[in-house]
């Protein structure tokens, strides 16, 4: 599969605001958005060091509402997913600094809501809206921890499922569920009963969830109707990824299981990093998908004629410049240079 060219990865950034708790201790906000000019400043806190500029494809500031970010990141790619490509939109962050809330939001409040419930309006709005074309939606829900994966729509989601390739459909994992959807109603059913799964299943195995990715699938059929088709049937497919926290493991003095973990989080973090830089350089025709389980499943929706964003996540405080400042040199390494 030939590299994307860069117009195919888009990268933003998106700074929540300090939380009661924050603004309780007196921290100090460190972070300027200047969403005009799609830039964003970290102050040296108190290193002293001079403040830092990046600039990304869209930054959105502590006042950015949920519709402004899902028009901006989202939107354009689940229309190309109606229209039969691949997308794929990632949220990365430290813990805390508000991928869930970029990507869940509040279920069934039209201002809080996030890019999935968004994605489900929006595509079956497409759908109603749409004459002559007959269209089949499945979704899939799944988590990826310690380099396992499993399948959080799964009667038992203990099980531990393994990732093939099939030489004309690609890679897929093996025994995933794949339900077919026919409402906004009934998606936000399947994202209930996956999150459901997902803290239960947590719970069972002694896990955090902020150490999974996970990954909401969904696959749209078309078919065109009437005299003119020609019964060909287009496939897209966008995958909803809330990433596991970014932050750095060394720093909570992880030991044992709790460390084995972290060092999968970063190996499978910065393969992602990797596979992105490749893609947006476009030069180097390797793009390393095999170095994680998260970059081969995703492996036929980064790249080639497909779609993705980056929602970087960062904090306002001074607390957390280290973490921030790395998330914002992760994602502007992200980004076409
Ligand atoms: P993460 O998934 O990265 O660990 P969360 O999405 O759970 O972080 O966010 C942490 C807390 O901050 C939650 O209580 C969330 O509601 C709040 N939060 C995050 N982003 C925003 C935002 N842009 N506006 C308001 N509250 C936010
Ligand atoms: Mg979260």
């Amino acid at each position: 599969m030939a590299p994307a060219s860069s117009e195919c990865v888009r990268v933003v950034v998106r700074c929540r605001p300090l939380n009661s708790k924050e603004t309780a201790e007196g921290r100090q906000k460190i972070v300027d958005v200047d969403s005009q000019h799609a830039g964003i400043t970290l102050r040296g806190g108190d290193t002293g060091d001079a403040p830092k500029t990046f600039t990304f494809d869209a930054t959105f500031d502590c006042g950015s509402r949920q519709r402004d970010v899902y028009e901006d990141a989202a939107a354009g790619i689940v229309n190309s997913v109606l229209a039969g490509y691949n997308g794929t939109i990632f949220a990365y962050g430290q813990t805390g600094t508000g991928k869930t809330h970029t990507m869940e939001g509040v279920a069934g409040d039209t201002e809080l809501q996030g890019i999935i419930p968004n994605s489900f309006e929006h595509i079956f709005n497409a759908i109603q809206g749409s004459a002559n074309k007959q269209y089949l939606v499945r979704a899939s829900f799944l988590e990826i921890y310690n380099e396992e994966i499993r399948d959080l729509l799964s009667k038992s989601p203990k099980d531990k499922l393994e990732l093939r390739e099939h030489k004309d459909s690609g890679v897929y994992v093996k025994g995933l569920n794949a339900f077919v959807v026919k409402s906004v109603a009934e998606m936000r059913n399947v994202l209930e009963v996956g999150k459901k799964n997902r803290s239960v299943g947590a719970t069972l195995m002694n896990q955090d969830s902020s150490r999974s990715h996970s990954v909401f699938s969904i696959t749209v059929e078309c078919v065109e109707q009437g005299p003119a088709a020609d019964g060909h049937i287009r496939v897209g497919k966008l995958n909803l990824v809330d990433l596991a926290g970014s932050e750095r493991q060394s720093k909570t003095g992880a030991t044992g299981d709790r460390l084995k973990e972290a060092t999968k989080i970063n190996l499978s973090l910065s393969a992602l990093g990797n596979v992105i830089s490749a893609l947006v350089d476009g030069k180097s025709g390797h793009v390393p998908y095999r170095d994680s389980k998260l970059t081969r499943l995703l492996q036929d929706s980064l790249g080639g004629n497909t779609k993705t964003v980056m929602v970087a996540n960062v904090g306002p405080a001074d607390w957390n410049f280290d973490e921030t400042l790395s998330t914002l040199r992760y994602a502007h390494r992200a980004k076409a240079i």
